[in-house]
This record gives structure tokens, C-alpha cells and sequence, in this order.
């Protein structure tokens, strides 16, 4: 396994959709593998596979446990996700993202969603999830879309800056969508 360089949005890959996995051989295994390593390190609780520069339709989620929820504490990877059902009920929290450090902001997301899509073999799976999980999801859904976080925040007031300093010892909290107020990890 290997760690990737993460991407920014000054590379225009992250701002592409990315394409829909077909072919579940190797280089898909070795791109899970490396996603789940580079997540892993970054430290981050998410990560899409536009983030280190391949337009594919491949997410891994690693939300933290909380004993209040029974998905958290797991690895997800999900290729060709897409929501089925999602929640009228929004809720705000905070969002970082590897792509895009230094800023933090407070995103709408849906409370709770039905996900399909394949396992890392192309085994159908359909997960439900709510909360700070699904929060997760909806970031890395939005990146296979070529969507940041701070796309979706309209209000300036509700975007800052993350000083360096604090944003290493706020760590992984302020890591792809980790909510300061549920003082996760
Ligand atoms: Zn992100």
C-alpha cells in the first residue's frame, strides 16, 4: 500500500464527476488499498478517489465510534455509490477537508440517507445511515461530483480560516467532515 498525494483545488481533477468503475480488477484493489492507507494517514475519517487525482466513482468512510451508533467504528468503501432516499430533516456541522486545508465551515447536509452501490468486488450493498455518518457519505458523495464543501456554504460568516497551528492540534476533528461540536477523535 501506498500513501497518495492528496489533491487540491487547483488541480482539475477534483473538479471533474468522476467516471462510474466498471472493471473491479487490480488497479481498483491497489486504489482502495492506497485510498484506506492515505485516509488512514492524513489522518482523515473520509476520502474519494478524486482526492488523490483518480476521476473514479470510489469513496472509503472511517467515521470514528460512537457508542450511540452502530455504523460508526467500521470501514466502508463503496464503489459507485449513490443515494436512494435521503431526509427532508437538514441539520448544519462543521466540515473540513483534506482538499482543502486551513478553512473549516458549517455545511447543511440531510440527517439521514440510504446509499447503494458495490463493495470493492462489485457485490451489491445498500447501507442506512444518519447523523454524523451520514454527514461523511454526503462529503464524499459530493466529491466523485466534483463538489467541495465550501460550495455549499453561502453565508461567509459560516467559513473561516484554520490557522496552522490549530488546525494541527485540532487534527483529525477538523479532518473531512468531523464535527468540532461532537469533539469526535
Ligand atoms: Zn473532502
Amino acid at each position: 500500500m501506498t500513501i497518495r498525494e492528496i489533491i487540491q483545488p487547483d488541480n482539475p481533477v477534483l473538479r471533474q464527476k468522476a467516471k462510474k468503475v466498471g472493471n473491479f480488477g487490480k488497479s481498483l484493489q491497489t486504489l482502495i488499498d492506497d485510498m484506506i492507507e492515505t485516509m488512514r494517514a492524513a489522518p482523515g475519517v473520509g476520502l474519494a478517489a478524486p482526492q488523490v487525482a483518480v476521476s473514479q466513482r470510489v469513496i472509503v468512510v472511517e467515521p470514528p465510534q460512537d457508542e450511540d451508533d452502530p455504523m460508526s467504528g467500521k470501514l466502508y468503501v463503496v464503489v459507485n455509490p449513490e443515494i436512494v432516499r435521503a431526509s427532508k430533516e437538514m441539520e448544519e456541522g462543521v466540515e473540513g477537508c483534506l482538499s482543502v486545508p486551513g478553512w473549516a465551515g458549517m455545511v447543511s447536509r440531510h440527517v439521514s440517507l440510504t446509499l447503494k452501490g458495490q463493495d470493492r468486488y462489485g457485490k451489491p450493498l445498500r447501507l442506512k445511515v444518519h447523523g454524523y455518518v451520514a454527514r461523511i457519505f454526503q462529503h464524499e458523495l459530493d466529491h466523485i461530483d466534483g463538489i467541495l464543501f465550501i460550495d455549499r456554504i453561502t453565508d461567509p460568516e459560516k467559513i473561516w480560516p484554520v490557522p496552522p497551528a490549530e488546525e494541527a492540534e485540532a487534527g483529525e476533528k477538523l479532518e473531512e467532515a468531523a464535527p468540532v461540536e461532537q469533539g469526535m477523535r
